[in-house]
Order: C-alpha cells, then sequence, then structure tokens
C-alpha cells in the first residue's frame, strides 16, 4: 500500500516517494537535555514512531534509517551549570537517560542514530566555514551570523516574507547584526561558558547550525523526512534549510512534517504558566500505553487537548481491545497482517483517529466471531495493528491486572473456584464466583484456566 503524506513545504498531500526505498531517510529534533521531558515534547516522537513503523512495513525495516539529536549544549542547559553547579556532561547525560526511559515507556523504539551535538561541533564549524567562504555569513564582535539577505529562498518553508520578520526579531547580546532577522550560527565565548576553538574565534554553537550539521553527518544528502513540532516551523526549520541548502546547493528534506500543537485543558502548556504535566509524573498513575493512545487519539497536524476525560477515555479505549484479545485468549493468531482499512488509514497521512475506527470495528469483530478460523484471524488482526500503532504490547490479563489493588486476592478467589469446581463442589465455586461479582470482577473460563476483569 503507498504512503501519503502531507508536506509542509509544498503544503499538499503527496504520495510518498523515497530517493532510495532501499535507505529510507528520516530526522527528528531531539530534546535539550537540561529538564525532564512535558507531554507536549512527547507528542513529535510519539508521531514519528508510528510513521517509522509504517515506513518500515512498506520498505522494510532495515532500509529505514532514523536519527533523532540531542541538543546538548545550549543557553537553558548553561542557565542549570551555572544554577546547580553541575558539568555540561553530567546534566546532559542525566536527562538523556531520563528522556531515553520516558520514550521507551511510551513504546517509543530507539531510533538507530542518536547524535549529540557536542560530538559535532567540527562539522558545524566547517558547515559556517562553507557559509562564510559563500558571503552567506558574517563575523561580527557577538558571534558569526548567517545573512538572510544572502539567501532569495528564505521563508519558503513558514511563508512569512523577508519584511515580516524584521519586526520582533531583536535578540539580546545581538546588536552588531547586520540586519534584525540574521540568526547566530556561533555565539562568541562568555567567561564561564563551554567553548570551542575555531577558526573564526572561540565559542559555542546556535541551536539551528546544530541541526543542519548533524543531519549532513548523520545522514548525508538530500533526506527523505524532517519532522518535528510546529513550533519549529519558524525559525528553527526554516534556518536549517537556510543553511544546509545555502552551504551544499542542494534541498535539505524532500518531505516536511509538522504535529500540532498540545494544549491542557484548553490553555497553552508552558512553563511560566505553571501548567506543566511531565512524561515521568503520568507514568506514576497511567499505563504507557494510555499515554501513548491519548496522543495518537486526534490526526497529527490536529491541535490535541489533554485533559484527564481523554485519558480515561484512552484507557477504556485500550481495556476494549484487550478485552476481545483476552477472549481470544486461548486462540493462536493466524494473520500477520493489520485489517486494509487500518492499513489504509495509517497510510492517508497518518489518520490515526480512522485508524482507531477500524480497530474498534475489528474488536467488534472479535468479540462476536465463532469459527475457529474467524477467531484465530481476528486476533492475528489486532496483534499486527497493535504493533503498527504501537500498543497491545502486554498479555490481556496482565493489562486488566495492573493498578488493581485487590489482584493477589482475586488471583487466589478465582484459583480456589477452580479447584471447587474440579473437586464438584459446584455449591463452593458458585459461592466463590458471587463473591468475585460483588467484588466487580468478571470471570472467563477458558481450555488453559480462566481469566478475569474488573467489569
Ligand atoms: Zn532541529
Amino acid at each position: 500500500m503507498e504512503i501519503s503524506l502531507y508536506n509542509t513545504l509544498t503544503r499538499q498531500e503527496a504520495r510518498f516517494e523515497p530517493a532510495d526505498p532501499a535507505r529510507v531517510t528520516m530526522y527528528v529534533c531531539g530534546p535539550t537535555v537540561y529538564d525532564t521531558a512535558h507531554i507536549g515534547n512527547a507528542r513529535p516522537p510519539v508521531v514519528f514512531d508510528v510513521l517509522r513503523r509504517l515506513l518500515g512495513r512498506r520498505y522494510g525495516k532495515a532500509n529505514v534509517v532514523f536519527a533523532r539529536n540531542f541538543t546538548d549544549i545550549d543557553d537553558k542547559i548553561i542557565a542549570k551549570m551555572h544554577a546547580s553547579g553541575e558539568s555540561l556532561e553530567a546534566i546532559t547525560e542525566r536527562y538523556a537517560r531520563i528522556y531515553e526511559e520516558d520514550m521507551a515507556a511510551l513504546g517509543v523504539a530507539p531510533p538507530d542514530l542518536a547524535p549529540r551535538a557536542t560530538a559535532h561541533v567540527p562539522d558545524m564549524i566547517a558547515l559556517i566555514e562553507a557559509l562564510l567562504a559563500k558571503g552567506a555569513a558574517y563575523v561580527a564582535p557577538s558571534g558569526v551570523y548567517f545573512s538572510v539577505a544572502a539567501d532569495p529562498d528564505y521563508g519558503k518553508l513558514s511563508g512569512r516574507a523577508q519584511d515580516d520578520m524584521k519586526a520582533g526579531a531583536r535578540v539580546e547580546g545581538e546588536d552588531d547584526k547586520r540586519a534584525p532577522s540574521d540568526f547566530a550560527l556561533w555565539k562568541a565565548a562568555k567567561p564561564g561558558e563551554p567553548a570551542w576553538d575555531a577558526p573564526f574565534g572561540k565559542g559555542r554553537p546556535g541551536w539551528h547550525i546544530e541541526c543542519s550539521a548533524m543531519i549532513e553527518a548523520q545522514l548525508g544528502g538530500t533526506i527523505d523526512i524532517h519532522g518535528g513540532g510546529v513550533d519549529l516551523i519558524f525559525p528553527h526549520h526554516e534556518n536549517e534549510i537556510a543553511q544546509s541548502e545555502t552551504a551544499h546547493g542542494r534541498a535539505l528534506a524532500r518531505v516536511w512534517m509538522h504535529n500540532g500543537f498540545l494544549t491542557l485543558d484548553e490553555t497553552k502548556m508552558s512553563k511560566s504558566l505553571g501548567n506543566v504535566l511531565k512524561v515521568h509524573d503520568l507514568l506514576k498513575t497511567w499505563p504507557g500505553e494510555v499515554l501513548r493512545w491519548a496522543l495518537l487519539s486526534a490526526h497529527y497536524r490536529a491541535p490535541l487537548d489533554w485533559n484527564d476525560d481523554l485519558l480515561a477515555q484512552s484507557k477504556a479505549s485500550l481495556d476494549r481491545l484487550y478485552g476481545a484479545l483476552q477472549r481470544l485468549n486461548d486462540v493462536a493468531p493466524s494473520a500477520d497482517d493489520p485489517p486494509t482499512d487500518f492499513l489504509a488509514a495509517l497510510c492517508d497521512d497518518l489518520n490515526t483517529p480512522e485508524a482507531i475506527a477500524a480497530l474498534f470495528a475489528l474488536a467488534g469483530e472479535a468479540n462476536t466471531v465463532k469459527k475457529p478460523a474467524d477467531m484465530a484471524r481476528a486476533k492475528g488482526q489486532l496483534l499486527a495493528a497493535g504493533k503498527l500503532f504501537g500498543v497491545l504490547a502486554e498479555a490481556p490479563n496482565a493489562w486488566f491486572r495492573a493498578g488493581v489493588e485487590d489482584a493477589d486476592a482475586i488471583d487466589a478467589l478465582v484459583a480456589a473456584r477452580l479447584a471447587a469446581r474440579k473437586a464438584k463442589d459446584f455449591a463452593e465455586a458458585d459461592r466463590i464466583r458471587a463473591e468475585l461479582e460483588a467484588r466487580g470482577v468478571v470471570v472467563m473460563d477458558g481450555a488453559s484456566g480462566s481469566t478475569w476483569r474488573r467489569a
């Protein structure tokens, strides 16, 4: 099945055709590692993880090369160094590790390549030198700047005209720029800040040049897909394009994809508003699959409002699917492909809400089919679809057991009931069943034993 994707650059959805189907390249901007990730930060990794799984299915898993960086040198990291007295390495190592743990809990597979900005400073310096040689950058006392006037295409991704960008572009400490919209490639060293030697003066890289250099070093050439949150279109991705395309004379990426904002109870999540929900904290209350499901419940380009209802609904949705799988506990799955309508929805610019509707229809089928062949197919399709979506990875019994405080007591009752039945003490078996019902537990008897869940 062919995949079609919406391209921010062309403002159109089109059939996706990689330059080389044997090496499909994708880059997603990763976190700045100075703090733990909030749930809004988790939307791009989860969305692009589904895309990566889909590409892997279409082109072969080994033929998809996915890079996601760590920004481990930045103003915010330096501010944290100064506030805590810790080294840059101590801070960035710690938060990179927590990020990896959080992403694993959300079912996000580790990227093939996870470059760190500080390991690519020589590549950044080379890129800046190339821009200086082309006259597209200049050295000022406060650093090296990209000259936006040197790039006639500047603004093509965001659709902003150069004149619009002049207002409000003033950045503190950059008073020696030639034009307000020029942006820093290199920041001149300041006392107490990490700095690297460079032919144009000691200093550290700007954020945008980091991604341009890492993409070139790790993936090379024009990559197939570049992704990130919608807030990165301008200035970050616009500037990545300006730097890379001016230096190399070829497109940086063929398809640009951006996920929509995440709001919290309909307000923008921001540190300054104090309404920030950490992935780490949410995972204490909710299974990772519930958070993942919630993040995929809206189309990736649409805004997503995060609230308690969304989480409760996501849990209920997964319960429905796990319930269907639990009914088929003793069935060996026969199919290893997801249903066509599920696949078609994902291939249509990652239409996850439609894919979810297809999953519900399939769960309905799994709950009613009676012929062994139909049961085996339904289970296989559910598991295959779950795998592509990154959910249903747990055993149904374990899923329903998780978070149930009296699970051990229920297990003991279920076992006692089974023993009573074996001993043909049906009065006792019925008594226990009634006790389980009083606890709100539904028991299902199967060939391999009894399973239960909270009704
Ligand atoms: Zn980036």
